[in-house]
């Protein structure tokens, strides 16, 4: 239905696996890597892992797996309008997250500052890059999942640029040249997933009354408004809730079409996925109204929900119980599991590698 672009990532163009293996009958080697992490014990501990809302808010909402869901979801429409690997791009979505530390962005940060404290340091894509290459062990031939190389490199590179001279390490994953178009797409709608989900969540759990939301995001005031004319009564409770859910989904429908007619166009002067890696920027982007909707929804969650003060009490209990745990650990190494203790890491690694992995609900039962 939609015809395949030009600068689309073409599977034969794949620098392959690091362990070569012959090719599977009848699925692609990206539908592969997608179903290896899909059975990847770091992808089902996203279950158990906080997005923004611990469980002790509520079971129904959104936890770090569900809201890859909605990564690769969207992900893969978008993807497929453009004519771009779609493949590619859903495996990307769904390996996302999967360097994600227990507590969100409370966890990441506390990691990270105690490694610092010890002349290191977290990052959850090169956490999700050690995963997939070490620590899921369940090949006889070959250690971690073998992914090919344009999923590696996508998992480091989605979301950032990394200084080639800070990390000479990732040598192989060119620093230098943008990733795939397939693989910008992953920040971007990982951004859309998250801002709207947010908000239905915060809206659900009373820290965003509709009275806020609305003068702050006015593509979804235009959406309530025109329901609330033709609904006179939507004051009412249970209409309001339905009204907002309304709105809400023609907002997420809103920036996804930005999404993809903001990146069709930047995309139209690119005939391979060679020229896009080689341009001096990244391509993928929104047009001017969806970008400024989203920069008005980001600010707003963050002043408004992100730091509400019944987060910021939860944060602080989840940044305090990893730092313990940390402590705890470095002190007593003979804690750590026994494949733990026979590594060449440092013990500083060793005990920043085994904390990330943790669900929340692990490291909670720990009792540390
Ligand atoms: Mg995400």
């Amino acid at each position: 239905m939609f015809a395949p672009a030009p600068c689309a990532f073409q599977e034969s163009e794949s620098r392959g696996r690091r362990y070569p293996e012959p090719a599977h009958p009848y699925r692609g080697e990206f539908e592969r890597d997608r179903d290896r992490i899909q059975h990847a014990r770091a992808f089902r501990r996203l279950e158990n892992k906080t997005q923004v809302f611990t469980r002790r808010y509520s079971d129904h909402f959104r936890n770090r797996l569900t809201h890859t869901l909605e990564v690769a979801q969207i992900s893969r429409t978008v993807a497929r309008v453009l004519g771009l690997n779609e493949d590619l791009t859903e495996t990307l979505a769904l390996a996302h997250d999967l360097g994600h530390p227990p507590f969100g962005h409370a966890g990441e940060q506390a990691l990270d500052r105690v490694m610092r404290a010890h002349g290191g340091f977290f990052d959850h894509n090169l956490h999700a890059l050690r995963i997939v290459e070490h620590f899921e062990q369940r090949y006889l031939e070959f250690p971690g999942l073998n992914l090919s190389f344009e999923v590696r490199e996508g998992l480091i590179k989605h979301s950032r640029d990394y200084d080639p001279a800070q990390f000479p390490g990732l040598v192989e994953y060119d620093l230098v040249s943008r990733p795939p178009l397939e693989a910008q797409l992953i920040d971007l709608t990982d951004e859309l997933a998250y801002l709207c989900a947010d908000l239905d969540d915060g809206y659900e759990a009373g820290l965003l009354p509709l009275e806020s939301i609305l003068p702050a995001a006015p593509q979804f005031d235009r959406l309530y408004q025109s329901l609330r004319r033709r609904l006179p009564s939507a004051g009412s409770d249970g209409l309001e809730k339905l009204c907002f859910s309304q709105a809400l989904r023609g907002l997420l429908d809103f920036l996804v079409t930005g999404l993809i007619e903001g990146t069709r166009a930047a995309m139209a002067g690119f005939s391979t996925s060679q020229a896009v890696r080689q341009h001096s920027t990244r391509i993928a982007g929104f047009t001017p109204s969806a970008e400024s909707e989203r920069l008005a929804l980001k600010q707003f969650l963050y002043r408004h929900l992100y730091n509400h003060p019944r987060l910021l009490q939860e944060k602080r209990e989840a940044e305090a119980l990893v730092e313990r745990a940390f402590h705890r650990l470095l002190e007593h190494p003979e804690q750590l599991p026994p494949g733990y203790r026979n590594s060449s890491e440092t013990r500083v690694r060793l005990v920043c590698d085994y904390l990330a992995g943790m669900t929340d609900g692990y490291l909670r039962g720990l009792g540390l």
